[in-house]
């Protein structure tokens, strides 16, 4: 689950991460009132107005902007907010700026330069560890650095039965090229960002930038934060910081219905039990040349309902063609998946796409019997490969 800047930050806070402050405004008013606050909170006179949207690259896409006095904030403010914005990772279409932070401008001139820096905590699957990535090369695009300067990335793994050692927070420091304050700075920023991953049970903790001011204290200029879904029950309070504008909406239907589903591009809904049987549904709707228009998974006790919330999901898709529904009766039994189809469609109505049912398992006759007596137009198929040449004739017709 992602989440904001704003919430990333308040996570980073409580953890005694020194973090860049803002406060959050919906309106142009907001804007000003938090201006006016984060003057008197922190003594800053510029502001940097940020769009909250779940991606990154909002700077290149005029998504984070300086202003010098309350006039520009007003002004900023009203531009940011409400518009489409189109970045990297947000795809052509963009996203809708709902939400901005007002926050205090940390790159104030002064005895050092500033520097930006990367860093970024996440899980290793392969070595079963937590690793802490770092590089000098901050701000930027880290794919880029990746690709021109791979020798510039460097790694910390860190064993999660022992946690992150002191010896390993000073080399981090050290590598980063950091002496005097600044380096004792480092090493208090990535050992409170390291307990902020561990303790919320996070995936991901990326700060891009991690800033080191003019004054040598290091702070985070930005936060991504991927909490672990899985994790959630251990922290009930992080279940409010979803934001659900973010999310795609037939998605989110799919999740109040305890469905398993992802959307996809392509011309065929598919309706299946279980992930596996999801996945081998997919390869066959390739082979008979059609694309899947999403996974779902409507999970092992599939009946009337939870077969018409997911009918109702995959025809609210306008690319969808037609739809292959693949049960395998084991817990639940074939006609009752047949029964539960026929009311769904009659329930639904005015269905424009043909559709595919294949049972096999338990009562699978008697299901095909229930399929092609409906007088629906629905086709049964009891073998996965006549389900398959029943998609490509179906494919052919529309
Ligand atoms: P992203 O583009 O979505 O990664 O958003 P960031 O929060 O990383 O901000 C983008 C860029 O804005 C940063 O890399 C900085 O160069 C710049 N920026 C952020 N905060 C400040 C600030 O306080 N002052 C100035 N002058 N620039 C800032
Ligand atoms: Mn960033």
């Amino acid at each position: 689950m992602n989440i904001h800047e704003y919430q990333g930050k308040e996570i980073l806070k409580k953890y005694g991460v020194r973090v860049q402050e803002g406060i959050t405004a919906d309106t142009v008013e907001e804007a000003v009132a938090a201006a006016e606050k984060l003057t008197a909170d922190t003594g800053t006179s510029w502001y940097v107005i940020k769009a909250q949207i779940h991606a990154g690259g909002r700077g290149k896409g005029g998504g984070v902007k300086l202003a010098k006095n309350l006039d520009q904030v007003k002004e900023v403010a009203g531009n940011i907010l409400g518009m489409q914005l189109i970045t990297k990772q947000t795809g052509p279409e963009g996203r809708k700026v709902h939400k901005i932070l007002v926050a205090q401008d940390v790159y104030y001139p002064g005895e050092t330069p500033t520097k930006e820096f990367y860093i970024s905590v996440l899980l290793d699957r392969t070595s079963g560890k937590n690793v802490i990535i770092y590089t000098t090369e901050g701000g930027m695009d880290i794919e880029e650095v990746a690709e021109s300067h791979p020798e510039k990335i460097l790694k910390e793994f860190i064993d999660p039965a022992v946690g992150l050692q002191g010896f390993q927070a000073r080399k981090i420091a050290f590598g980063l090229g950091l002496t005097g304050e600044a380096n004792k700075e480092m090493v208090k920023f990535v050992t409170a960002l390291y307990k902020a991953y561990d303790e919320t049970d996070s995936s991901m903790f990326e700060i891009n930038p991690v800033l080191k001011t003019s004054d040598n204290k290091i702070l985070a200029v930005d936060a991504k934060v991927t909490l672990d879904e899985n994790a959630l029950y251990r922290h009930k309070d992080f279940v409010a910081l979803r934001d659900l504008n973010e999310e795609d909406p037939l998605e989110v239907e799919a999740s109040a219905s305890n469905l398993n589903y992802v959307k996809l591009d392509g011309n065929v809904g598919c309706m299946v039990n279980g992930a596996g049987l999801a996945m081998a549904t997919m390869d066959i709707i390739k082979l008979s040349g059609g694309e899947p228009a999403n996974f779902l998974d409507v999970g092992g006790g599939a009946n009337a309902q939870t077969v018409e919330a997911g009918f109702r999901i995959i025809l609210k898709d306008p690319n969808v063609k037609a739809i292959l529904i693949n049960i395998f009766g084991g817990i639940v039994r074939c006609d009752r998946v047949a029964n539960g189809v026929v009311e769904a469609y009659k329930k639904i109505g005015d269905i424009r796409v043909p559709i595919i049912v294949r049972l096999q398992g338990t009562n699978a006759e008697e299901g095909a019997r229930i399929i092609d007596e409906s007088g629906l137009k629905v086709k049964s198929a009891t073998l996965l490969k006549d389900a398959a040449a029943r998609v490509k004739e179906v494919l052919a017709e529309a």
